[in-house]
């Protein structure tokens, strides 16, 4: 089956030092924009507070006529000729989505976090960043923007270039951002792609997203947040310590922002890069991915935990999923908010009333099954998929004389007493299975 999906592409830029200079033209030209838009936002609705509810709200349309006529007046800005006219277009439009987001927030037609009312961008305060549309053409090391030029690219472009040639990937728009002193493009693409038609072949995993793991599978996989993340950690640590000791406004600080800017670039990048490894070979490998629903954990009223979790990127991993699942012809899950996948047996699906953060091991007192914690609760993930096979696991849990094939175990021997934890759905695991437990 072919689909027409969306992607971005991102490419490191390596730009002149004359073009470096109009990218951030470009940047202080969005935020200006923007920051102008803005403006006559607040006074719209400074006048229909006051009691004038005849005053139109602002449109990124009528922002950008009323602006075309403004930027050549006299209190407007002679730079306008210098920046691609799409950049402060673009910026009215980005403008309006907030603007819509906080509007649909207040009337509780949105789910999430409460949107604010959009702020002033300031200088060096917010990200440097522009979108461009129009003609935008991509070379094998290069990439053609209107009104910037040809700039060269740090990376190999060359595979994508072949399928815009064959007509198969249309560029739509694109973005500039800067990074620490690295600007990079984010090309909006439209792909056609083959979805393989799966029928939920490669079978179902319950994923469990951890603080000490980056995930546990329910199949017994344990993958490990990336080694250079822990390291990066400490560095920043020493680094934003160096950076708060520095004279403010001197060149010591300045300095040491750079140093710690760049380092915060990098560590993000490995994050990416090792959650976009891990989320394309689940979404490759398995029919169904079942995650918890990610409330769960931020509703535990830990406001420690709730920081680290915003930073593991746990909403990165569930969005990359989401998209990845469509390509791939899997599906994803996300299990019921109220599940209690952690405070459940998976063995015979006893509900613990209290199982505190520090318990590493999962202990039931019904049945005797010991289990790694996170293990657990992606075993009961994977059959949350079908509710009814979990309520009939304890008859399926088996002994050492069950027909499959047991890995090797985590804890005890193939003695009495010793069983494998049951497969809920019927499809996880397989030889790889490390999943065990002792009766005691
Ligand atoms: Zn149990």
């Amino acid at each position: 089956m072919m689909a027409l999906v969306r992607q971005a592409l991102r490419f490191a830029l390596d730009p002149t030092s004359s073009q470096r200079r109009d990218l951030a033209r470009h940047a202080g030209a969005a935020r200006f924009a923007y920051n102008w838009g803005l403006e006559r936002e607040q006074a719209a609705l400074d006048a229909r507070r006051a009691g004038d509810s005849t005053v139109p709200m602002p449109s990124a349309m009528g922002q950008h006529k009323e602006w075309n006529s403004w930027k050549k007046g006299k209190d407007g800005v002679p730079w306008w000729v210098e920046v691609s006219k799409c950049v402060p277009q673009e910026a009215f439009r980005d403008l309006e989505r907030g603007m819509r987001a906080f509007w649909e927030s207040r009337a509780g037609k949105r789910t999430g976090p409460r949107v604010h009312f959009p702020r002033f961008k300031k200088k060096g305060r917010c990200r440097d960043s522009f979108r461009l549309t129009g003609s935008i053409h991509l070379h094998d090391r290069a990439v053609t923007l209107p009104r910037i030029g040809t700039v060269r690219l740090l990376e190999d472009a060359a595979r994508w270039v072949e399928r815009i040639e064959e007509g198969c990937v249309r560029v739509t728009s694109a973005t500039v951002s800067r990074e620490a002193d690295r600007w990079y493009v984010c090309l909006a693409v439209e792909a056609e792609r083959a979805i393989p038609i799966r029928n939920g072949a490669g079978g179902t995993v319950g994923v469990d997203l951890g603080l000490l793991a980056l995930a546990t599978l329910s199949d017994g996989t344990v993958i490990p947040g990336p080694k250079a993340l822990r390291r990066g950690l400490r560095q920043l640590r020493r680094l934003s310590r160096a950076h708060s000791r520095k004279t403010r406004g001197s060149r010591n600080r300045a300095r040491a922002a750079r140093r710690l800017a760049r380092h915060h670039a990098k560590v993000a990048a490995i994050r990416r890069d090792h959650l976009h490894k891990l989320t394309t070979a689940l979404a490759k490998t398995h029919g169904r991915i079942v995650v918890e629903d990610l409330n769960v954990k931020g509703m535990l009223g830990n406001r420690k935990l709730a920081r680290v979790l915003s930073d593991s990127g746990f909403g990165e991993f569930r969005r990359q999923l989401s998209y990845k699942c469509r390509w791939y012809g899997s599906e994803l899950v996300v299990a019921d908010r109220w599940f209690p996948s952690s405070k459940t047996c998976s063995g015979c699906g006893t509900l613990k009333e209290e199982l505190s953060l520090k318990e590493r091991t999962y202990r039931c007192e019904s049945c005797g099954l010991v289990l790694d914690r996170d293990l657990n609760a992606a075993i009961n993930l994977a059959g949350w998929a079908h509710p009814a096979v979990t309520a009939s696991a304890a008859e399926t849990l088996t002994a050492c004389g069950a027909d499959r094939k047991p890995g090797p175990r985590l804890a005890g021997g193939c003695e009495a007493g010793t069983g494998i934890a049951p497969e809920p759905t019927g499809s996880i695991g397989g030889p790889q299975t490390r999943v065990a437990f002792v009766r005691v």
